[in-house]
């Protein structure tokens, strides 16, 4: 999946308010957090999220994007699941799933987009191990988002950090500028070679998101025309932030 979408710099108001729409995006995450528990629906976290956006003023950029339009807020995506799970009412968190939550946040025209994974009560050391990784790949792709530097370091940065743990990314899903709108250039994925993509500069604003799978890199899409899930049904974890590159420091747009 790859797009060549215009790539548009920010002035530090422009930045400002994204920090402002990433915060409410933090909260989002926190109000979700702490209703992951067996049995609540995955319909519950959907509207969590709802109510936060509009205590905030803020709506959802999910909510009737794409073809045929996303229905929800979030994407709560479970297990096997990598990305784009639709909320259902039938849908229960169990003890011991990897859930990921995708939340985008609208707010005065710009867009917060960041997602988190996290366990339901007790899980497996595998699932431990593929969350930690996948977080700290993360990490790993923020701390090269320098002006000068290329999108090919920070994506040869979350490759290497991966599958040096003998995980694997996704190729088909990427990260991406974000601005106005959700998805803007450039396109990052979670692979490339250091030096190579487009140079950096003060002002791009990007959301950097490693999807990692345990088993394989490929994935397939459900018949829901949404869900993405790992070609070989192993466990998956996405975390992602919205990043600033500045003259000095990253800024980290979606925390609290
Ligand atoms: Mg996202
Ligand atoms: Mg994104």
């Amino acid at each position: 999946m790859s797009w060549d979408r215009q790539i548009i710099l920010k002035n530090p108001a422009e930045i400002a308010i994204m920090r402002e729409a990433g915060r409410v995006n933090a909260s989002v995450h926190a109000a979700i957090r702490e209703l992951l528990q067996p049995g609540v629906s995955t319909a519950d976290l959907d509207a969590a999220a709802e109510e936060v956006l509009r205590k905030h003023g803020a709506v959802s950029p999910f909510k009737g994007y794409g073809y045929p339009p996303f229905p929800n807020s979030i994407t709560v995506s479970i297990n096997e699941e990598l990305v784009h799970g639709i909320p259902s009412a039938k849908r229960k968190l169990q003890e011991g799933d990897l859930v990921s939550v995708d939340c985008g946040t609208l707010l005065e025209g710009y867009v917060g987009d960041s997602a988190f994974s996290a366990g339901v009560g007790k899980i497996s050391a595998r699932a431990q191990k593929l969350l930690d990784v996948t977080e700290q790949a993360l990490q790993q792709g923020i701390a090269k988002m320098h002006s000068g530097n290329h999108t090919g370091d920070v994506s040869a940065a979350i490759q290497q950090y991966v599958e040096s743990h003998g995980f694997f990314v996704t190729r088909e899903y990427t990260g991406h500028g974000v601005g106005r709108n959700m998805h803007e250039g450039p396109q990052v994925p979670n692979y490339g070679k250091p030096g190579t993509g487009v140079l950096l500069r003060p002002g791009m604003v990007i959301a950097l998101e490693p999807m990692v799978l345990v088993g394989t890199s490929r994935t397939k899409v459900l018949a829901d025309k949404w869900t993405v899930v790992s070609a070989d049904g192993s466990l998956t974890a996405h975390f992602e932030h919205s990043v600033a590159v500045t003259e000095g420091e990253p800024i980290l747009l979606t925390v609290l």
